[in-house]
């Protein structure tokens, strides 16, 4: 894995790239960031530049023997562990699995990885196997390069053993480069976490995601921005939802749906209906929750919070038509009114005709405010 393969980030690859050139590169670093923020590529990626031998101004060469065996995660004194399923697998157990999960998608989840791994609803870790593995190995000399590295992605996963692995986080042996990678902090022992240096991923800023989306997906702009939206910094969620068939993107339908509720556009509205119901209940309940972070734009924007620079043009420009004609008691009510259909999707109700309702509900209280601001 390089740096160039990873969309955006350039503030933390220039950070990471400076590290080595100043060679202070911390011994035992925690990368924390959420789901889709890119933390384990960026990993796998800094990994590689520290290992490069002939580092250019850019950073890692790329044909290096080291680099050449890092393109296909197989350096052998790069490491990782990750959470496995049963007491006795160790990651190495199952590597060649996470290789083809990793490469498929660098933005692999850990909900991602247990799928692979056939784990139904068996609990995964990082087990005393792996920690003891782990630390006769780093004890040894490396194999080939002057340095050994190793990355322990899902460090949560490690519970009470990472207690084994506190001395050698404290006091690594000479030219070892820790870095945990982690979600949630909570779920790490404080000691740990203590004598990591700790290195924050926000989530994914929604241009970077739509200008992956574009070039990687062939993606209009506009649509891409309306998906990194929806996305909420989450790389891996966009992706997943710019790989679907356009016309089965949900939250696609909540703009011209919205758009002709505002307008009174009865034939449209009974029309898009009938498309939102093929979409399905799994797909319906992603356009309910696109709608339900619409209409938290609009209301915020009502009480003077302007967050509404993420939406793209066509979404900017109903929200500037919602703020016209919508009072915060109607939104609220719409929100109330379509948090409901949730919860009578899952009940099998049809689609089609609850979505009338709402619309009919809607209309009427769009007039009501206007019957109560002519008055
Ligand atoms: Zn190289």
């Amino acid at each position: 894995m390089f740096f160039q393969q990873i969309p955006g980030r350039s503030d933390i690859k220039n950070y990471l790239q400076q590290t080595i050139r100043q060679q202070r590169v911390p011994h035992a670093q925690l990368f924390w960031g959420p789901e889709g923020s890119g933390a384990l590529p960026l990993a796998m990626a800094f990994a590689t530049e520290l290992m490069c031998e002939q580092p250019g101004p850019e950073g890692a060469c790329g044909s290096c023997p080291s680099c050449r065996k890092n393109a296909h995660w197989a350096h052998p004194d790069v490491h990782i562990s990750f959470p496995t399923i049963g007491a006795q697998t160790k990651s190495a157990d199952v590597i060649q699995v996470w290789r083809d999960g990793f490469q498929k998608q660098p933005f692999i989840t850990m909900a991602d990885w247990f799928a692979l791994q056939e784990a139904d609803n068996k609990q995964g870790g990082i087990n005393k196997d792996e920690c003891l593995h782990m630390l006769r190995t780093l004890q040894m000399k490396s194999f080939e390069a002057a340095k050994k590295i190793w990355i322990i992605w899902g460090a949560e996963y490690l519970g009470k053993e990472g207690n084994r692995l506190l001395k050698m986080i404290e006091e690594p042996t000479p030219d070892t480069y820790m870095i945990l990678i982690a979600d949630e902090l909570q779920d790490l022992l404080p000691t740990i976490v203590s004598r990591c240096q700790l290195l924050k991923l926000k989530p994914y800023p929604e241009t970077e995601i739509r200008d992956h989306l574009v070039a990687s997906y062939q993606m209009a702009p506009d649509e891409a921005l309306q998906i990194a939206h929806y996305a909420q910094g989450d790389m891996h969620h966009a992706i997943q939802l710019a790989s679907e068939d356009i016309r089965q993107q949900a939250p696609l339908l909540w703009l011209p749906w919205f758009q002709y509720c505002l307008q009174g556009r009865t034939a449209q509205i009974v029309e898009l209906n009938g498309s939102i119901e093929q979409l399905g209940r799994e797909k319906v309940k992603q356009w309910v929750q696109f709608g339900l972070g619409f209409l938290r734009t609009l209301l915020l924007l009502r009480k003077g919070v302007d967050i509404t620079s993420s939406l793209s043009d066509a979404g900017q420009k109903l929200i500037q038509f919602g703020m016209q004609g919508l009072t915060e008691d109607t939104i609220i009510r719409m929100m109330e009114d379509i948090s409901d259909l949730e919860s009578q999707v899952e009940r099998n109700g049809q689609i089609r005709l609850l979505l009338l309702a709402r619309y009919v509900r809607w209309r009427e209280w769009i007039n009501l405010q206007r019957s109560v601001k002519a008055a």
